[in-house]
Order: C-alpha cells, then sequence, then structure tokens
C-alpha cells in the first residue's frame, strides 16, 4: 500500500556513519550473479552465494584484489582520483537523490555514497589518512565494508541528477560504477546485470533470443502494422548494402508497451521509404556492460560498429532507449571507434546533416523524426491521439548524458493535442529516475525500487490531479519497463507509452486504409471525447 512506504523516518540514525554494518533485507536488494554467468563472462570467484548469506565465499585475498584495482583504476582514470579528492562536502547534493528522498537512508545521500569509497581512499591512498586515520575521514576496508559497497552502490541507479547540482561537477555515477567495477574483481555482481551482460555476449541481446526468434518478432509485426494500416510491410534483416542499421533495445520487439513503439518506427520507416536494415547480430542496443565495468560495456558494444562494417552501410539510427545512447554518445567513438568507414550521417529525405552525429555516426530516432516533421514530410492527425492527456518524463540518460530535451517534445506537440510539462525542477536537466536504472530493475529489489520512484512518481501525481494526465511517454526500454509498476503503486489510472506509439497512431499513411483503433487495438476517440479531452477531462 502507498500509505506504508510513504511513512520515512527522518530522524538522523544513531550511531556513527562510520560504521558500515547494513541490515540486508529482501524488497531492497538484488539477488547475486548465478556462477554460470560469471563463467560465461570470463569473471572471477563463480560461486553460489547470496547477499543473505553470512558468509560471501570472497577469495582469500579479496582485501589485496579490491586495493590493487583501486590504486590501478586511481591511475588510469583521472575523473576517478579528481572526484576521490575535491569533494568540499557542501551538500549540495545531498536531497537530490531519489533514493534518499524515497528512503531517507543518510547513506542514500550523494555525498554519503561516495564517502563510502572515499573513507577507503583516504586511508591507503592518502598520507593524511595513513597518519591520522579515522581523524581523517579515513576507515579500514573490513568484509563489512565490501557488504555496505554492494548495498549502496546497488541502490544508485547512476542517474547523474545529483551532479547537475554539485558545483564541482562531481558525478557520483561514476563513482558507483567504480564501486561495482571493484566488486566484479572479487565475484560479488548481480544477476539482474550480469545475466543480461551474458545472454548479450552469446547472443547479441540481453534475453538471449536467437536469430530465427528476431525474426519471427519483426515478422509478426510487420503483420500486425500491415493488419492495422491495410498496407505491406518488411522488415529488412542483416542485408547487406542498406543505407542505415537500425538499432533498437530488445525490449522493442519482445516486451510492452514497448512494442508499440516498435510499431510506430515500422510505420515511419515504411512511410518515408528509408532503405534501411537491422540486424539479427547487433539486435541489442541496451547494454548492461554499463552497469557492470568500463570493459563489459567495450565488449558488447563493439558489435554495433563491426555489423555497420559488415553490412556496409553508411550511418546508424538508434531507437527509444535510454542507457543504450550514454554508451553510444559518449564512449562508443572512443572505445570501439573511430568509425572512419561510416559517413556523417545526413537525412536522406530532408538532407538535414547531423554535424553532432560528426564523430559517432548514429542519430537518435527522436532527431531524426524531429527534423522530419519541422520539414514537413509527415502527414499527422494529432486527434488520433485525444484519448490520451500526456506528459512527458526525460529519460536520465537522453536527457542528462546527451541534451535530447527539446526533440522529443518538439514530436509529441506535433503528434497529441494533450500534454502537459511536469512541475520544472523535476524535468529536463533536473529529471527524477524512473528508480529502476543501471540494473535495478527486477521484482526482488521491488521496494527499493518504489521508494527510489517515489520522487517521478509524485510529479506525475501532480499533473494527474491538475490537468488529468493519463499517459506518461518516455523514451527508454527501462522505464517502459518498469513505470507501470511504479505508476500503478503511487498514481493509478496513468499508463506508459514511447513516443513513437504516439506517432504511429498520428502517422496518415499514403494509402492506408481507414483506421478505427490506435496501436494498442483501442478505438479512435470520437468527437466527443475530444471535447472533453481539450477541456481537461479526465478519460482514465
Ligand atoms: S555537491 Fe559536490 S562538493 Fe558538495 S557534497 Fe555533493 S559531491 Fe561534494
Ligand atoms: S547518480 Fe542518481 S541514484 Fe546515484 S547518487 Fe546520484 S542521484 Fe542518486
Amino acid at each position: 500500500m502507498a500509505e506504508t512506504l510513504v511513512q520515512i523516518e527522518l530522524k538522523p540514525p544513531h550511531g556513527d556513519w562510520r560504521d558500515p554494518h547494513v541490515e540486508f533485507r529482501k524488497g531492497s536488494i538484488c539477488y547475486s550473479a548465478a556462477p554460470k554467468n560469471l563463467t560465461a563472462l570470463g569473471l572471477p570467484n563463480p560461486r553460489a552465494w547470496q547477499p543473505l548469506d553470512s558468509d560471501w565465499k570472497l577469495p582469500p585475498d579479496w582485501k589485496r584484489i579490491i586495493l590493487d584495482g583501486m590504486k590501478e583504476r586511481l591511475h588510469k582514470y583521472r575523473s576517478f582520483r579528481l572526484f576521490m579528492d575535491i569533494c568540499v562536502r557542501c551538500g549540495a547534493c545531498a536531497d537530490k537523490c531519489h533514493f534518499y528522498l524515497g528512503s531517507s537512508d543518510p547513506k542514500n545521500m550523494p555525498v554519503a555514497r561516495a564517502e563510502l569509497m572515499r573513507s577507503i581512499y583516504r586511508r591507503y591512498f592518502t598520507l593524511t589518512g595513513r597518519i591520522f586515520g579515522a581523524l581523517a575521514g579515513a576507515r579500514e576496508l573490513t568484509e563489512d565494508v565490501i557488504k555496505e559497497w554492494f548495498y549502496y552502490f546497488y541502490q544508485c541507479t547512476e542517474c547523474r541528477r545529483c551532479s547537475v547540482f554539485c558545483p564541482y561537477g562531481i558525478d557520483t555515477a561514476e563513482i558507483t560504477m567504480m564501486g561495482r567495477e571493484l566488486l566484479n574483481l572479487i565475484g560479488c555482481n548481480t544477476n539482474w546485470v550480469l545475466e543480461p551482460a551474458a545472454n548479450c555476449f552469446r547472443v547479441g541481446n540481453h534475453l538471449g533470443i536467437q536469430p530465427h526468434g528476431f525474426k519471427d518478432s519483426l515478422d509478426f509485426a510487420a503483420d500486425e502494422a500491415a493488419e492495422i494500416t491495410g498496407l505491406k510491410f518488411e522488415v529488412p534483416i542483416s542485408r547487406k548494402g542498406a543505407e542505415v542499421l537500425f538499432v533498437m533495445p530488445s525490449a522493442d520487439y519482445f516486451g510492452t508497451p514497448h512494442y508499440y513503439t516498435l510499431l510506430g518506427y515500422l510505420m515511419l520507416f515504411r512511410e518515408i521509404g528509408l532503405d534501411y536494415t537491422v540486424s539479427a547480430y547487433a539486435s541489442e542496443g541496451g547494454n548492461f556492460g554499463l552497469f557492470s565495468s568500463h570493459d563489459m560495456t567495450k565488449r558488447l558494444n563493439a558489435k554495433i560498429y563491426e555489423e555497420a562494417r559488415r553490412l556496409g552501410v553508411k550511418w546508424i539510427l538508434g531507437g527509444e532507449c535510454g542507457h543504450m545512447w550514454r554508451v553510444l554518445h559518449q564512449y562508443m567513438d572512443t572505445m570501439n571507434g573511430p568509425a572512419d568507414f561510416l559517413d556523417v550521417p545526413v537525412s536522406p529525405i530532408t538532407g538535414t546533416v547531423f554535424a553532432n552525429a560528426r564523430s559517432t555516426k548514429m542519430v537518435h530516432i527522436c532527431e531524426f523524426t524531429a527534423d522530419l516533421i519541422h520539414h514537413g514530410k509527415l502527414r499527422l492527425d494529432p486527434r488520433r491521439n485525444d484519448h490520451w492527456i500526456a506528459t512527458y518524463h526525460d529519460s536520465c540518460n537522453p536527457a542528462r548524458a546527451m541534451g535530447l530535451l527539446e526533440e522529443p517534445r518538439s514530436i509529441l506537440r506535433a503528434v497529441c493535442r494533450n500534454f502537459h510539462e511536469m512541475p520544472e525542477n523535476t524535468i529536463r536537466e533536473q529529471t527524477f529516475c524512473c528508480g529502476s536504472g543501471a540494473g535495478l530493475g527486477t521484482d526482488e529489489n521491488l521496494e527499493m525500487r518504489l521508494r527510489g520512484g517515489f520522487p517521478r512518481a509524485n510529479a506525475v501525481k501532480y499533473v494527474k490531479q491538475k490537468h488529468g494526465v493519463n499517459l506518461l511517454t518516455c523514451i527508454c526500454a527501462i522505464d517502459k519497463a518498469t513505470l507501470p509498476t511504479l505508476l500503478e503503486y503511487w498514481v493509478p489510472g496513468v499508463e506508459v507509452a514511447g513516443i513513437h506509439e504516439l506517432l504511429g497512431n498520428a502517422l496518415v499513411m499514403t494509402g492506408e486504409k481507414e483506421r478505427v483503433a490506435d496501436l494498442r487495438g483501442e478505438p479512435f476517440p470520437t468527437e466527443a471525447d475530444a471535447a472533453i479531452s481539450a477541456s481537461g477531462g479526465n478519460h482514465a
């Protein structure tokens, strides 16, 4: 019940913050990674264990491994050393984390989360820490510290909201990434991160869907798009010589409401006659390596450029996803590039040169579609979305890691007549995370997800009460998978959809039959419905 989780204790806890003892409870932790997944990925210390066990079966020299790993990374990543050194503990970030707001656990304040690592850094890598110990904020590295790291570094969605408010630009998400990377070295990882990573490594996508399953899913979607529009659809798979390689998160072809977004893409590509292909090898844009380590991120990302090279395409287009875009936008070019064999992307319809993708050679579907709309290349009937009163959730990575703020909104305004923004301090760069990113979107962790998602849900509730909002749109596969549960708990009556689902509804395709229902099979609204929506009425 929502009444239960909203009761949070705001009194400061007793005891010293340096005490690493953590109470592991079901509902607030993710299960450990299955040994088979560690083995598949070549990671150390595969064994059966769970966070609730007292003995975590760490390797005998675990302490040396962690300290050596930390030393190596302090040398390799200048940002890591900088973030260890420059925090002045001003507290500007303290109340900016959704996990702190939803749980009131002080160690979920970003500054305190980072301090769990800094205290070890001080003890083993600074002179003052070595000499003055606790007086200099240093702590001994013990097994309890490892357990505390595991608890709190898997209670951070690496969303980077805190970094927006830090006067020094400290990115606590990067500290969390380092924490997880170090934990990996001694075999402390979660299954919800490593199983998708292992599947991706073996087969190319998170669920381990084989190429024939991939083809079946896309054929099914093509048939459904044909049924809706009366037109013939084909989805080209691994076609050599296409102009564009389209890469999407695998959730788009196996989950709902993602699947409706896929229908929207297919309809758009057919309508504009895009010369494209998808790939059964690069069948996943998402990259759970990002939630594990830099090496894993690189390994899982490599297939995209490799497949672009093999197929001989000119450039790459990417679908609606969150963390996929952090990897593509910030890391891909340096990790697996330069992609000199590709062209700077140019829209074949409008001639727009996507100069922002000059180095990655990869364009976001929202940039591409917004450009088409801007140039008047699509016939749209937004009345077909009159049954929705929409708001927009800026998914963390496209918003903060890419600055993709206006394009989704410009599409939304063109395809939907009822759109209301959530409060200013909860959108755009300041957007609140869904609470389930970075590999936390699993049911065993549900209580913490609902707590972490509370600030986002609260903002949705505000626009629901004020404007009758009944649809939360977003452009992230994890959001689409986890927000429905969050909203069902905190704001029942609000559904979740991708931007390209609404585009597919509104798109008037050349030669289409008279369409009577939206992509979910719901009848299009009548004039009477439209009048109620226009007046801000609630259709939920
Ligand atoms: S806002 Fe930045 S400097 Fe201030 S406490 Fe947080 S991380 Fe440290
Ligand atoms: S990155 Fe996000 S989840 Fe992690 S500490 Fe900062 S605000 Fe919290």
